[in-house]
C-alpha cells in the first residue's frame, strides 16, 4: 500500500506536459524491449535456464545488446529532461569508468556512462554497456572510492550480461509482465512515473520480485566489481562502506526503498561477504582526485536558485566547512557566476590560481567566464594553453570554438572545428558548432551538410535527410560539394529504408 501511494504522489509531481513526454519515452522503451525479448526469448527458450557459471554470450549477440542499447540511449540524449549533457561530468564520469572496466578481462565490449539529474539513490546498467548514474548518488559517496564501487558493481551485471540472463530465465507467457520488469530496471526513477507505470502493467504484487536481480547475480557482481575496485587502485573498503550506508538509508523508506536498492537489493549476508573477502585485501588509503571533489562542487553549485548556492558556498568557505578548499572555491566561484556576479566570480578564480590548482575544468570555467564577460581574448588567452595540457577534453574544444565565434573569427573557427572532427568524427556537439561556423559564414549548403551530421550521430535520419535536400536547394556550393551532398542523400535513404524494414518486422 506504501508503494501505490508513493506512486500517486511520484505521478502527481508531474505537469501534463511532462507525462505525456515521458509516456512517449516508455511506448519507445516498452516497444524495444519488446524486440530485445522476443530475438532472445525463443533461442533461451530451447536451452533451458543457462547457467549461471557459464558464459552466456551465444545466447545474446553482443551487437544486439548493443543496438537495442544504443537506441534507448538515443532516445534519453534526446528527451530525457534529466539527462546532464554536460561536457565536463561526461568526461569525469566516463574516465572513471573506463578506468575499472580497463581491469577486466571480460569486458568484450564498450561502454558509455553518462549523469541523470536526479536526487534519488541509483545507477542502472542497460543492455550493451550503457551505464546511468544519478546526481543523488554521485552526491551521497563520501569517497570517489565508494562512486567507483558502484560503477564496479555496475559493469560486472554488464559484462555478465545480467540483465539478458535475468530475462531468459523467464517462460514466454511472461513476456507481457518482463516487459514492465525491464522498464522499471531501466527507469526505475523517482520523480517520473515510468516505474509507476510499469508497476501497474504488470501484477503488482509479483513484479516487486521481478525486478530484483537474482542473489545469485548480485553476489557475482560484487565479487568481479571488488576485483576491478582493487586493480584500478581504489580502495576496496569504500564498497562495504557505501552499502551499509545504501542499506541504513533503505530502512528509512520502507517499502519505498531507492530505486538503487529496489533493483539490486542489499542483505546483511551480501555485506558480510564482501566484508569477508575484503579482510583478505591489504589496506590502502585512496585520496579523492580533484576531479570527483569539482563535480561534486559543481552538482552542487548548480542546484536550487543561485542566490541560495552563493550562500552555501561562502559559508562553507567562511567557516572552513571543507575537505578541499579548490573545490568549495571553485563551487562558490560556480554560484557566483550563476548569480551573474561576474567579478565575484573573478575574486574567487584569482584566488584558485593562488592555490596553484591543475584541472581542466578550472581552466574550463575562468575561459567560460571571461566569454559571459565579452572578453573573448582573454578567453582565448586561456582556452590556448590549456588545451594543450589537456588535449582530451572536449569542453575546452568547444570553448574554443565558441570564443572563436564570438570574436568574429569565422574561419579560424572553421579551421577549428575541421581539425577536431578529424579527430572526433562522431561528435554531434562539434557538427553543431561547424553548422553555426558555416551559417555565419553564409555558406548555406555547408551549413546544411553539418547539420545533417549532427542528426545523423543522433540516430535521426529523417531530420537528416531533410537537411541534405535543403542543401541540395540551398543555392550555393560547388560541384563537388553538391555531389558529395548526393551520395550522403542516397546513402542515408537506403539506411532509413533499411531500418524502416526491420521496424516493420520487428514491432508488433
Ligand atoms: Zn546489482
Amino acid at each position: 500500500m506504501a508503494q501505490r501511494s508513493s506512486i500517486a504522489a511520484a505521478a502527481g509531481t508531474l505537469s501534463p506536459v511532462e507525462r505525456n513526454r515521458e509516456s512517449a519515452i516508455i511506448e519507445r522503451m516498452r516497444k524495444r524491449l519488446l524486440a530485445f525479448l522476443l530475438f532472445l526469448a525463443p533461442a533461451v527458450m530451447a536451452e533451458g535456464l543457462p547457467d549461471l557459471g557459464e558464459a552466456s554470450q551465444a545466447e545474446l549477440p553482443l551487437q544486439m545488446e548493443k543496438r537495442i542499447g544504443e537506441s534507448i540511449m538515443q532516445d534519453i540524449r534526446l528527451h530525457e529532461p534529466a539527462y546532464m549533457d554536460d561536457a565536463e561530468i561526461n568526461a569525469y564520469i566516463n574516465r572513471l569508468g573506463l578506468r575499472l572496466v580497463s581491469q577486466s578481462t571480460e569486458a568484450r565490449q564498450d561502454f558509455e556512462f553518462f549523469v541523470l539529474k536526479d536526487a534519488t539513490l541509483n545507477a542502472f546498467a542497460m543492455p550493451g554497456g550503457y551505464i546511468g548514474v544519478h546526481t543523488g548518488l554521485i552526491q551521497a559517496a563520501q569517497s570517489e572510492s565508494e562512486l567507483a564501487s558502484v560503477l564496479a558493481h555496475e559493469i560486472s551485471h554488464v559484462t555478465q550480461h545480467h540483465l539478458a540472463r535475468q530475462l531468459s530465465t523467464q517462460s514466454q507467457a511472461q513476456l507481457p509482465m518482463l516487459l514492465s520488469m525491464a522498464v522499471a530496471i531501466l527507469a526505475a526513477r523517482s520523480h517520473s512515473d515510468l516505474s509507476a507505470g510499469a508497476m501497474m502493467a504488470g501484477q503488482a504484487a509479483g513484479i516487486q520480485q521481478q525486478l530484483n536481480y537474482s542473489r545469485d547475480f548480485e553476489r557475482e557482481a560484487d565479487r568481479l566489481g571488488l576485483q576491478l575496485l582493487e586493480r584500478a587502485g581504489f580502495d576496496v573498503r569504500g564498497m562495504a562502506a557505501f552499502f551499509e550506508r545504501l542499506q541504513k538509508f533503505g530502512r528509512l523508506y520502507e517499502n519505498n526503498a531507492p530505486g538503487y536498492l529496489r533493483t539490486h537489493p542489499l542483505t546483511t549476508e551480501r555485506i558480510a561477504d564482501i566484508e569477508n573477502r575484503i579482510r583478505e585485501m591489504p589496506y590502502r588509503q585512496v585520496p579523492d582526485s580533484l576531479d570527483f571533489m569539482l563535480v561534486r562542487a559543481k552538482l552542487k553549485a548548480g542546484e536550487g536558485t543561485p542566490g541560495d548556492a552563493v550562500t552555501e558556498f561562502a559559508t562553507q568557505v567562511r567557516q572552513h566547512k571543507y575537505s578541499s578548499e579548490i573545490a568549495t572555491r571553485y563551487g562558490l566561484a560556480f554560484a557566483r557566476w550563476r548569480a551573474k556576479d561576474y567579478d565575484g566570480a573573478q575574486r574567487e578564480v584569482d584566488l584558485l590560481r593562488g592555490l596553484k590548482a591543475s584541472s581542466a575544468m578550472i581552466e574550463g570555467f575562468a575561459a567560460q567566464l571571461c566569454l559571459s564577460r565579452n572578453d573573448t581574448a582573454a578567453a582565448l588567452n586561456i582556452l590556448k594553453p590549456a588545451m594543450l595540457r589537456y588535449p582530451q577534453e572536449r569542453s575546452l574544444a568547444y570553448a574554443q570554438v565558441e570564443a572563436l565565434l564570438a570574436q568574429g573569427s569565422l574561419q579560424q573557427a572553421l579551421s577549428a572545428t575541421a581539425d577536431d572532427l578529424q579527430l572526433y568524427p562522431s561528435d554531434a556537439h562539434m557538427y553543431g558548432l561547424q553548422a553555426r561556423t558555416y551559417a555565419g559564414l553564409g555558406k548555406r549548403l555547408l551549413q546544411h551538410r553539418a547539420q545533417a551530421e549532427v542528426y545523423v550521430l543522433q540516430g535521426q535520419l529523417l531530420p537528416a535527410i531533410e537537411q541534405l535536400q535543403l542543401a541540395q536547394k540551398a543555392g550555393d556550393g560547388d560541384f563537388y560539394e553538391h555531389s558529395a551532398v548526393d551520395s550522403r542523400l542516397r546513402e542515408l535513404k537506403l539506411r532509413q529504408a533499411k531500418e524502416a524494414k526491420e521496424s516493420k518486422q520487428k514491432t508488433p
